[in-house]
This record gives structure tokens, C-alpha cells and sequence, in this order.
């Protein structure tokens, strides 16, 4: 690798470790030091990343410093990795303001048991501006889920997610690659429509996430598509986007997880479309794969 394009990946890694800096500052962190791997500390960079917390004035800086020893390639090993969310809460960026996940092969709950416990929820701000909550939808036998945002206007009128604009592009996806749309299992990171179809934030998603767990610890689907970004960053712990990582497998506890654009970005690009369609096209064959040799 020249130098050229190790200073490419050390200041993309500063980009992405201010980015991390700014949410923590928005949760309040003061100061954190995070070691890239606890397993090769050796050979991996460590990195310090300092937060003056209190929104809206907080300032957040990062610094790297690679070991002299680094092999140029390790940088792009930390940069692509992204960890799984089974990682024990200490080594999270989230720390333990985590609330405890179920382990996938314990859960003994229903989906019933989970919506029960949401109830009329009011743990987060968001439940000032919703009509409803809008839960998980559909087969709670699926092999395959969808995960989402957070419902937007059509969805928090109707109580169910994915059924305005975006939601019908989804249905066709999904009846692209042979399935009907009551087969899957449709939910979001966050159930209660975010003012003006903002973006939920960080501390809105971590307060939100951990009943969308507990859905797949129910259900246990074979495979997970993950719609954009706040999906893919909620659901695997990373701060990669979702253009470097789509089309490629993920782990989420032993389920694989394959991360794609968002409807909604498609209907504003239609262009991307075409990479949608090799996205699900992988996800159809493994769960082909899956069935035949079950069969
Ligand atoms: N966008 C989402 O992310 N979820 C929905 O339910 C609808 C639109």
C-alpha cells in the first residue's frame, strides 16, 4: 500500500472516530479511550478520542497514533470491520449504557410477550409527536426480516410499518425475489414517528433497539436485510455506511445480515436499484441453499 493511501485511511478513520466523538458527546461522555483490538493490541492502532460534552456547544476531537510497527493493511482491517453486537457492552462504544441482550437461543419469548412489554410506550421523547406505536409486522415464523428507520407518516396513521410510498417499493422487492410480502417479518429500529421524518437519535435508536432484538431472539430468521443506514449502524454496531457495506454478509449473532439501500432511496434514486436487485438476489440464493439442504 503506498503512503499515499495510508494517509487516505488514517484520515478517513479520524472522520469516522470525530463522527463517533459527536455522539458520545450528544450522550454526555466526557472523555473516552478506545483501543481498536484487545485481541492483537500489538500490531493494531490505538486511538483517543476526547469529548467536551453539552450539546448544542460540545466540541469533539480524535487523534490516532498507528504503531511504528503497524503493517499499512491492518489499517484497512479496522476500518471495514464491522463489530458484531454480541460484543461484551465494555468494549462497545455504547458502553454500559447498553441494557443487557438477550442471548438469540434463549429467548422464550412470543412477539405478543414483547409488544406487550412496549405497551403504550413512553421511554423516549418520540412518544409526544406519534398517533401509535407501530411494531413488527408479519410472519413471526419467517425466515426472512426486514428492518427499517422508524414509521413515517403513512405507517404511524395505519399502526404498521412499511405501507406508504416506500413500503410498496418494498413489497415489490420482496415479490421480486419469489416471496410473498406475508412470509417476512417487517419491523424498524424505532417505533414511534420521529417529527418530521427526522432521523431518530442515537440515545432514541439505543432506547428503542433492544425490543427489535428481543423480536429476532423470538423469531430467529435466517437472514436480515437491513434498510440504510440508522438499520445497518443499530443493528451492527458500526458507523460504516451503508454504499461501502451493502452486498456483503454480515453476522448479527449467528444470523447473517445483508445490508442494502433504503426504499426510500431508491425511489429518489432509482439508479440504485439495480445494486438492491444483486443485494436480494445473494439473499434469495442462500435461503435457497438453506432450503435444499434442509429438504
Ligand atoms: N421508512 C422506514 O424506515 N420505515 C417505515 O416503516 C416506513 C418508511
Amino acid at each position: 500500500m503506498s503512503s499515499d493511501s495510508t494517509v487516505n485511511e488514517i484520515s478517513e478513520l479520524l472522520g469516522s472516530l470525530r463522527e463517533n466523538a459527536q455522539y458520545l458527546g450528544e450522550l454526555g461522555a466526557e472523555t473516552v479511550e478506545l483501543v481498536a483490538d484487545r485481541a492483537d493490541e500489538s500490531s493494531l492502532v490505538s486511538a483517543s478520542v476526547s469529548v467536551v460534552s453539552g450539546p448544542p456547544n460540545y466540541k469533539a476531537t480524535a487523534t490516532t497514533s498507528p504503531r511504528t510497527n503497524t503493517a499499512p493493511d491492518e489499517f484497512s482491517t479496522i476500518r471495514t470491520r464491522t463489530t458484531p453486537i454480541s460484543a461484551a457492552p465494555q468494549d462497545t462504544l455504547f458502553g454500559d449504557l447498553r441494557p443487557p441482550e438477550p442471548s438469540l437461543n434463549q429467548s422464550t419469548e412470543t412477539l405478543e410477550d414483547v409488544w406487550r412489554d412496549i405497551g403504550d410506550c413512553t421511554r423516549c421523547g418520540l412518544c409526544e409527536g406519534r398517533t401509535q406505536v407501530v411494531n413488527t409486522h408479519g410472519n413471526p415464523k419467517a425466515r426472512l426480516m426486514f428492518v427499517g428507520e422508524a414509521p413515517g407518516a403513512d405507517e404511524d396513521a395505519q399502526g404498521k410499518p412499511f405501507v406508504g410510498r416506500a413500503g410498496q417499493l418494498l413489497t415489490k422487492i420482496i415479490e421480486a425475489i419469489g416471496m410473498k410480502r406475508e412470509e417476512v417479518l417487517i419491523g424498524n429500529v424505532n417505533r414511534c414517528r420521529p417529527p418530521g421524518n427526522r432521523q431518530p437519535t442515537l440515545e432514541e435508536a439505543a432506547i428503542c433497539r433492544p425490543f427489535l432484538f428481543r423480536e429476532i431472539a423470538a423469531v430467529q430468521p435466517d437472514v436480515i436485510v437491513v434498510l440504510g443506514n440508522t438499520a445497518l449502524r443499530n443493528l451492527l454496531e458500526t458507523r460504516e455506511g451503508i454504499t461501502r457495506v451493502r452486498g456483503q454478509f454480515q453476522n448479527f449473532r449467528g444470523i447473517k445480515v445483508m445490508p442494502t439501500f433504503h426504499p426510500a432511496y431508491l425511489l429518489r434514486d432509482p439508479s440504485k436499484k439495480k445494486e438492491t436487485w444483486e443485494d436480494l438476489k445473494k439473499v434469495r440464493d442462500y435461503l435457497d441453499g438453506l432450503r435444499q439442504s434442509q429438504s
